[in-house]
C-alpha cells in the first residue's frame, strides 16, 4: 500500500516508516499538516494516511478539517495521537478520520489499525 505518513518527529516518522516497510507498503513523508496538504491537493494519490496530532504550521486535526472542507478526503486516515482523550478522538472521527492508534504502539497494533481503517 502507498501511506502517507505524516509527523514532524524525526523519529516518530523514522520507526512507523520502518514498522510500515517490515509488512511492505511504501512510505512517503510530509513533515507537517501543510506540507501534506500541498501533495494531496497537488494531486498525489495514497491508499493511507498516518496522522500526528500535534505538529507546527498545520495540525491534525486542522489538516482533517482542511481536506474535507476541499472534497480531499480520499482513503482512510488513521489519527495517531498521545492521549486518549475521548473527546478529541470523536472530534477526528467526526472531521472524516476513520481509525487512531495511540503512540506509543507496536507493528501488530499499527497493522490491526491499518486493517481495520481499510476495512478488512
Ligand atoms: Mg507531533
Amino acid at each position: 500500500m502507498k501511506v502517507l505518513l505524516v509527523d514532524d518527529s524525526k523519529l516518530i516518522r523514522s520507526m512507523v516508516t520502518n514498522m510500515l516497510q517490515d509488512i511492505g507498503h511504501e512510505v512517503e513523508h510530509a513533515e507537517d499538516g501543510q506540507i501534506a496538504f500541498d501533495k494531496l491537493s497537488g494531486g498525489q494519490a495514497f491508499e493511507l494516511i498516518l496522522l500526528d496530532w500535534n505538529m507546527p504550521n498545520v495540525t491534525g486535526p486542522e489538516l482533517l478539517k482542511m481536506l474535507g472542507d476541499n472534497g480531499l478526503i480520499k482513503c482512510p486516515i488513521v489519527m495517531m495521537t498521545t492521549e486518549s482523550a475521548e473527546e478529541k478522538i470523536t472530534t477526528c472521527l467526526e472531521l472524516g478520520a476513520s481509525e487512531y492508534v495511540i503512540k506509543p504502539f507496536t507493528p501488530e497494533i499499527l497493522q490491526e489499525k491499518i486493517d481495520m481503517a481499510s476495512g478488512f
